[in-house]
């Protein structure tokens, strides 16, 4: 990166116009290189031909757009999933997820270079945390997949995305902008391990995102035991924080319950489950384990997986259960960052 001249890919609308006016320039031009930028996604200010020549070539001496670049891309052969691994400007890798399921096209986002939580079961957990992402990183992800057919956007990828809430709502207002992607909030979910004061704030916004919770785990014993979080916010704040969200948002919240052999799918932890989630409108989503080769965590037994579920439904208001995509290619949480690191060592 040319460390003399500005990035603009991450900045608003309102710091891309303060740009132009410290350049000397209306800050009106604000509008159209913000829309060069984030809709129609130029790479370079040649292209703008809505901008005087003067303008273009004072962007050029003093200002680039430089996003992530592709490392590798990797498609399943089972379900379509595609998972992109992405170079930064300093070396460090993230990924973002495709995944194709039931006419929907969701784009998961990475949020952060590795991640500090250290849950058990996830391969992120491993890399250990780097550093956050900037909004430019953030927004640049979805950049790069524009060109699909997208539906959904959920922040579900490398990270805790709450806790880097100030790059996460910045990028999510460029994206929700009609200057730019244009992307609804509505079809935008959060998902977090339980970081109980972004929650809150996160209900203060007045963007009505969809946000997720991963649980998997239905006391606090256990819950501790696989994600270490729980220790700070445990379940009866973060359960009291859901339903805070669902009444300012009008949004019911995703309970994300990964099932893992023999650790959290009894039928007394199913039980469990459909008691303290009693009273908030949510839905929740099961998900077996993607066993992979850095963890001792097991896939669960198909008979457990169908008794959880069927103890749940009808007692929790909705309950899904999801495969997990991308087997082949390594796609839960972290598993192809995981896995370049082993095949770069
Ligand atoms: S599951 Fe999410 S929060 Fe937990 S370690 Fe992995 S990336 Fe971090």
């Amino acid at each position: 990166m040319n460390s003399s001249k500005t990035n603009l890919l991450g900045l608003n609308l309102e710091e891309l116009e303060d740009f132009l006016q410290d350049l000397g320039d209306k800050r009106f031009h604000g509008r159209q290189l913000f829309s060069w930028i984030y809709r129609k996604g130029a790479r370079g200010f040649e292209e703008m031909t809505d901008l005087s020549r003067g303008l273009r070539d004072r962007l050029k001496k003093t200002a680039t757009i430089e996003g992530i670049v592709e490392h590798r891309l990797m498609r399943s052969k089972l379900d379509g999933t595609e998972k992109f691994l992405w170079k930064l400007s300093d070396r460090e890798m993230i990924e973002s997820v495709l995944i194709p399921d039931e006419g929907r096209l969701t784009l998961c986002l990475s949020t952060q270079v590795g991640c500090p939580l250290g849950c058990q079961f996830c391969a992120t957990a491993n890399v250990g945390f780097r550093r956050n992402l900037t909004s430019g990183e953030i927004v640049s992800q979805l950049l790069k997949a524009q060109d699909r057919p997208l539906t959904n956007l959920v922040f579900m990828g490398m990270g805790e995305p709450l806790l880097n809430y100030d790059n996460l709502l910045k990028s999510i207002g460029i994206m929700v902008s009609d200057l730019g992607p244009n992307f609804g909030a509505k079809k935008i979910t959060v998902s977090t391990v339980g970081i109980v004061p972004g929650i809150h704030r996160l209900a203060e916004e007045g963007l009505k995102l969809g946000l997720a919770i991963s649980l998997n785990a239905p006391d606090d014993e256990l819950r501790s035991e696989i994600m270490p979080v729980n220790g700070k916010y445990p379940l009866n704040e973060l359960l009291s924080a859901a339903n805070f969200y669902a009444e300012k948002t009008g949004r019911r919240i995703t309970f994300e319950y990964v099932l893992i052999g023999g650790l959290n799918d009894s039928l007394e932890c199913a039980k469990k489950l459909s008691r303290i989630i009693q009273g908030i409108p949510c839905k929740i989503n099961l998900i077996r384990f993607n066993p992979h080769t850095s963890q001792a965590y097991q896939a669960p037994e198909e008979e457990k997986v169908t008794a959880f579920r069927d103890y749940l439904y009808p007692r929790a208001p909705a309950v899904t259960l999801r495969e997990s995509k991308g087997r082949d290619i390594l796609a839960a949480c972290g598993q192809l960052r995981a896995a370049e690191d082993d095949y770069t060592a």
